[in-house]
């Protein structure tokens, strides 16, 4: 019979076997043994029969001579492609020899199910179950570094289908050549020394997914020859915990910084409050000096009061972050003459560095249809950001101009404003830097240019609750554009107040008219008394709130009464109300050392007729007793 015939019927009889010559290569392999061991035929046809037998049987010729021995039944374990191995009896059938089937060799496999079999078989599919139900991802692998057998996880990780899809295959079919490479060096080395890798962390690349953190133990399995010839891997998913762990690295990097910016930000502070506090101390001891010429006195003088300012400011600063950092800023918005508005802020920059630096030039640019704009906004707020801009530019700038203006954008309904120079520049990688708190490009700053480095970082923060952003072009060494755009609000024109001038002390005569001053700092009452002395006003004092009501009720008629808002026993809020009950009419002045917008809408609400900050501005004062007394 041929041999083809012959294997038709046995394949078709659905039999077990497989050809072999008397050296063992294997010459055929019916369907069934291919089911039975899990190889495809082409994995083993050619090959030797001794690398499907397992250990100890292997590689000994007398038990290949005792296979190809004629009627001999033998019981052997042979290997299976998932590393298993099955008991089976064998039993040889030599063919005759012919021309075709020199020495053929039929061994004819039948798998025995004895009891331990059966519980081998038990022990698998419990494996399996196990396997399948872990999350963390298990795989076999061959000395080759294939895959043997995977459970549901890792296939999930390689992204098949199902575990079958995987054998055979390796890593670099899945995974980025680096990590590939990584892990085939891992598991070389396990081969050669028998230690195993615990808990390596992987990082693995996928060009459709998100990358992963696994966190993998590999251990070599022996067989009975003692020789390593499966590796274990096991992978536990730790992406969540490596993005934990990395959003704590940066949290630490940031509060590092912070804490750096923080103690720069201390020296520098220590430093500016030191500057002018030194300056008023010592000159205001100055002053005290016998032998002093008048000329002198007036410089130290107007040597205090620049110190006395820049403290001012520098404190208003430390609030106006703390509060925006807080969220407890709040925008109080009013109606505003929008180019009245631009135009003194134009005339006070001007007057104030006109005389100091005569290369540079101011201008206002404002756009000419936009005649008698009223918007609705917080005047002040706006007034803080444009000043810290445009202080900005005159500090980095040595020559050329310094231009401000805004433009409507009437299609977004946004108010576009700009403050440009001709100044140094900001270098590209600084720019996110500048709006951070502290955050300065230059830190040794020269007289003209130093800073605390809080002005931009208010005004981004302004800007944001006023609705808007900021934004900033810059060249090095030809200039820098910052553009701020706010929704633009619009109102009723007749609301505003136009402020009058009426400042002139010298053209003041309050004689006649009666102020009463509720104050408990006797420094602000006696500076008070000293400034308005010249208007020829009468000045009572007292320094509670209860004296206040008492001589209000009692002594009678004041034209004004100024109020301190911080007052020992009951307040200036309170005070103000008990006298309202029986007096509605004269106007109370409320002034606090409080420079906050709140405070100021507060005591409106209160009754209080008009507020001021301390310190006073003389001229503020003048101006907003002048309004008053001309209704009394
Ligand atoms: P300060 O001016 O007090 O240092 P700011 O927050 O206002 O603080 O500005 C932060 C930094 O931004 C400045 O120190 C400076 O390095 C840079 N900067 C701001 N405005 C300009 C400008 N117009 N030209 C060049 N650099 C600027």
């Amino acid at each position: 019979m041929q041999l083809e015939k012959l294997n038709t019927i046995l394949n078709t009889a659905s039999i077990c076997y497989i050809v072999i010559n008397p050296q063992g290569k294997i010459e055929h392999i019916s369907l069934e043994c291919i089911k039975l061991l899990g190889f495809s035929a082409d994995n083993l046809k050619g090959g030797n029969i001794s690398y499907i037998l397992s250990e100890p049987e292997r590689k000994t010729q007398e038990v290949i001579n005792s296979l190809t021995t004629e009627g001999e039944k033998r019981m052997l374990s042979l290997k299976k492609h998932d590393g298993t191995t099955v008991k089976c009896a064998i039993t040889s059938t030599k063919l005759e020899k012919s021309n075709d089937n020199l020495n053929k060799t039929y061994l004819i496999i039948e798998k025995t199910l004895n009891e331990e079999s059966h519980a081998q078989e038990y022990e698998k599919d419990l494996l399996q179950i196990l396997m399948d139900n872990i999350p963390d991802k298990i795989y076999f692998k061959d000395r080759e570094s294939r895959f043997v057998r995977i459970n549901i996880a890792q296939a999930e990780l390689l992204g098949v289908n199902s575990p079958g899809e995987a054998l055979g295959k390796n890593d670099f079919d899945y995974f980025s050549k680096e990590h590939a490479k990584l892990a085939l060096e891992d598991e070389t080395y396990i081969l050669k020394t028998g230690k195993p890798i615990v808990n390596k962390e992987e990082k693995l690349v996928f060009e459709d997914r998100p990358t992963k953190w696994v966190s993998t133990t590999k251990v070599g399995v022996k067989n009975l020859n003692g020789e390593i010839d499966q590796i274990i891997g096991i992978s536990r998913d730790i992406t969540a915990n490596k993005i934990a762990e990395q959003q704590v690295v940066k949290a630490l990097e940031k509060a590092t910084e912070s804490d750096r910016l923080k103690s720069a930000f201390l020296a520098n502070m220590s430093h500016e409050i030191r500057t002018p506090l030194n300056a008023i101390i010592g000159f205001a001891g100055l002053l005290n000096e016998t032998n002093i010429t008048e000329k002198k006195k007036n410089k130290f003088v107007d040597i205090i009061i620049t110190s006395g300012n820049i403290l001012l400011s520098l404190i208003n600063d430390i609030i106006d972050i703390a509060k925006i950092e807080a969220g407890q800023l709040t925008i109080i918005e009013k109606p505003l003459d929008l180019n009245m508005f631009m135009k003194e802020i134009y005339t006070f920059f001007n007057e104030q560095y006109k005389r100091l630096d005569d290369n540079l030039e101011l201008i206002l640019k404002i756009p000419e249809n936009n005649q008698n704009l009223i918007i609705y906004t917080d005047s002040n707020r706006l007034r803080q950001i444009l000043s810290n801009l445009i202080s900005n530019a005159y500090k980095f700038t040595d020559k050329g101009y310094i231009e401000f203006g805004y433009q409507y954008e009437e299609a977004e309904c946004l108010l576009h404003f700009y403050v440009k120079d001709t100044g140094i520049g900001i270098p590209k990688k600084k720019i996110n830097l500048i709006f951070e708190r502290f955050g300065q490009v230059i830190t040794d700053h020269t007289s003209k240019n130093k800073g605390t480095g809080l002005g931009l970082a208010i005004s981004k923060g302004l800007i944001q609750l006023l609705g808007g952003k900021i934004e900033v072009n810059s060249e090095l060494n030809k200039g820098s554009e910052f553009k701020f755009f706010i929704p633009a609000h619009f109102s009723d024109s007749k609301k505003i107040k136009r402020k009058q001038d009426k400042t002139d002390i010298n053209s003041i005569n309050w004689s006649g008219k009666h102020l009463l001053v509720v104050e408990d700092d006797y420094n602000s009452y006696n500076f008070l008394k000293e400034v308005l002395m010249p208007t020829q006003i009468e000045i009572s004092h007292v320094d509670t709130g209860e004296k206040a009501i008492e001589l209000c009720k009692n002594v009678g008629k004041f034209d004004l009464i100024l109020m301190d808002l911080k007052l020992p026993g009951i307040d200036g809020y309170k005070t103000a109300k008990s006298i309202k009950e029986f007096d509605n009419k004269t106007p109370i002045i409320a002034q606090t050392a409080y420079a906050l917008n709140e405070e100021e809408d507060k005591t409106l609400r209160f009754g209080f007729s008009a507020y001021i900050s301390k310190p006073i501005i003389l001229k503020d004062l003048l101006s907003m007793l002048s309004d008053l007394i001309s209704k009394t």
